[in-house]
């Protein structure tokens, strides 16, 4: 018996942003593997194993998962939003490094709607000129990483998405974050906080560097930054696609 590992993103939050490869490959699947509230989205039926785990414990996941598959199941990964943007289908190929049994599995990863794309069509176009992605929890970097990353991306005028800004267990990453983005960018750079984009909860705002406050975002928010030439049009905030 073949089985065969999915790594599938569920998008943001609504099940209307669930692509129809990742709902074929959840009807086809035997068992369901995540973190809690994802895999709380998936309807149970008979003969689906769901198996719910803590977020803390990626790599025992990923090997779990590899696990049944070379056993013959018919695995999927849930990831929220895309699942190689900071989620599960890193983690399983760090765990295939040091498997090579593993290897010859059959692995897909599906993509999904990923935050920054879900806020930034809710705010307007703030990605539509170049843009980087920064990941700003120091779980698996330092800090000083982070920083030189910020400061770069400043300088090259880049507009930015920024995920995992800001959570109980590290409070004051965020407010370095705004003053690095604050000394490098001035005080009117525009600055969009999208929480909990597509799911009942939804809150975006729109604000400049200056106003902006730590707690306006939390792990639920993911955060643009403009870049230069980044202006409101109306309600809307849109970056031009040419520079300078
Ligand atoms: N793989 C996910 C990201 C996982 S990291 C993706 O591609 O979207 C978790 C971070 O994603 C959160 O801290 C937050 O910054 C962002 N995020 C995930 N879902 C979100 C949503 N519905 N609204 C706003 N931000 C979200």
């Amino acid at each position: 018996m073949t089985g065969s590992l999915t790594i599938a993103g569920l998008g943001p939050g609504s099940d209307r942003q669930v692509t129809p490869e990742v709902t074929a490959a959840i009807a086809a699947a035997t068992d369901i593997v995540g973190y809690i509230p994802y895999v709380a989205r998936i309807v149970p039926r008979p003969g689906l194993m769901l198996h719910p785990s803590d977020n803390r414990v990626e790599m025992d996941r990923a090997r779990a998962a590899l696990q049944m598959t070379a056993q013959g199941r018919h695995v999927v990964i849930v990831s929220s939003g895309d699942p190689g943007v900071f989620a599960m289908a890193a983690a399983v190929f760090e765990a295939l490094e040091d498997a090579p049994q593993w290897q010859a599995l059959d692995i897909r990863v599906l993509p999904g709607i990923t935050a920054m794309l879900a806020a930034a069509a809710r705010a307007g176009a703030p990605l539509g000129h170049d843009f980087c992605c920064i990941n700003l929890s120091d779980n698996l970097k330092p800090w000083e990483v982070i920083e030189t990353r910020l400061r770069h991306a400043a300088r090259a005028d880049f507009a930015m998405a920024f995920y995992n800004p800001r959570s109980a267990s590290r409070p004051d990453t965020f407010a370095r974050t705004l003053d690095v983005l604050r000394a490098e960018c001035g005080p009117d750079r525009l600055i969009t906080f999208a929480r909990a984009v597509s799911t009942p909860e939804e809150a975006i705002a729109t604000t400049t560097l200056a106003e902006a406050r730590p707690d306006m975002a939390d792990m639920r928010t993911v955060v643009i930054l403009g870049n230069s030439a980044t202006r409101r049009v109306g309600p809307w905030v849109y970056t031009p696609r040419r520079a300078g």
